[in-house]
């Protein structure tokens, strides 16, 4: 539920920040476990909603950790993919490499016996621990939602719209600028809140993609509990940080890199960055410091600039 408070609040950002809103069409849908909001300009709005709405479905149903005939199922039981659904598990298989490990697609028995896919949470032992993370079964929810961004933003582009801004439940693609020609203004929420802390500028086709430890997580014997699991521990990553935000023009590795720097850290997470020339990042830590890498332009806060 507090996912769907974040999406709505992160919603209203969005639309406060648009001029000449009248020309867009725009629409709300719930898919992947979240509310996604998409408004678009240009082209037939209507059609071009009706087909992203459709997409965003069918890539649910494609990529789902449970449905029978989904991509998981099939690696799971060692059947044929499909020559673009094999190129996108070898790209975030590479993802996972170039991360040490911190981003781990294999995870989902762990999740499921930390119990986050069915919000029956339990706190395992080391033993269940070791067990669930030999099974290394397929889970594509941490970089899905950055990826169906990116394909969106394809099938806009094809079909005619040159702005767009597709909310899809706390990651932000945006394609073009405002329609008063500014960059878009995206929100960087406030894990204590539902308001948010700082804003990111970002113009063109980009992916703004956020995970936090306050998006899903459960409370026992006064210890927090969040969704983020170090692949090294097999439990919820300290890594001292709230939240990590990843800006870049590839959905599905923005969405990778959010839950890989936020199992990292800061130092770790920078360094990456540094061996990198395709993503920028800003930290949000526990004790409530933002660092923002220097390609990034924050406003509505002051914080620390992390240089090359
Ligand atoms: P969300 O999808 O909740 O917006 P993320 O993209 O960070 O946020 O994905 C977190 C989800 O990915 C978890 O709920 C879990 O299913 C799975 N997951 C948890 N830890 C990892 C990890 N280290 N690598 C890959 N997937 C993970
Ligand atoms: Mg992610």
């Amino acid at each position: 539920m507090r996912r769907i408070f974040g999406a709505i609040c992160a919603v209203v950002l969005l639309l406060s920040g648009c001029a000449r809103a009248e020309s867009a069409a725009s629409r709300q849908i719930f898919a992947m476990d979240t509310v996604m909001s998409l408004q678009v300009w240009g082209g037939d709005g209507e059609k071009a909603l009706d087909q992203a709405q459709a997409a965003v479905y069918a890539l649910e149903q494609q990529w789902s950790a449970t449905r029978a005939g989904s991509v998981v199922d099939r690696l799971n039981r060692q059947e044929a993919l499909t020559e673009q659904e094999q190129a996108v598990v070898e790209r975030i298989t590479a993802l996972s490499e170039r991360t040490g490990g911190a981003f781990n697609p294999r995870l989902h028995s762990l999740t499921e016996l930390w119990g986050f896919p069915t919000q029956q949470y339990y706190v395992p032992t080391a033993e269940e621990i070791a067990q669930a993370m030999e099974q290394q079964d397929w889970d594509f929810g941490a970089a899905m939602k950055g990826y169906t961004g990116q394909v969106l933003a394809d099938l806009m582009k094809e079909l005619g719209v040159d702005r767009a801004i597709l909310n899809l439940g706390g990651n932000v693609q945006t394609m073009g600028s405002k329609p008063d020609g500014a960059p878009w203004q995206v929100g960087i929420q406030d894990p204590e809140g539902d308001g948010y802390l700082a804003v990111v500028q970002v113009e063109g086709t980009t992916s703004v993609v956020t995970s936090g430890s306050y998006q899903r997580y459960f409370e026992q014997d006064g210890v927090v509990y969040h969704h983020i699991l170090d692949p090294e521990t097999g439990a919820p990553a300290k890594s001292g940080l709230r939240s990590v935000t990843i800006i870049c023009r590839d959905g599905l590795l923005a969405d990778c890199l959010s839950t890989a720097l936020f199992v990292l850290g800061v130092e770790k997470g920078t360094e990456l960055w540094r061996n990198s020339d395709d993503f920028e990042a800003v930290f949000l830590t526990e004790d409530g410091k933002i660092l923002a890498t220097q390609g990034v332009t924050l406003t509505g806060c002051s914080y620390e600039t992390i240089s090359r």
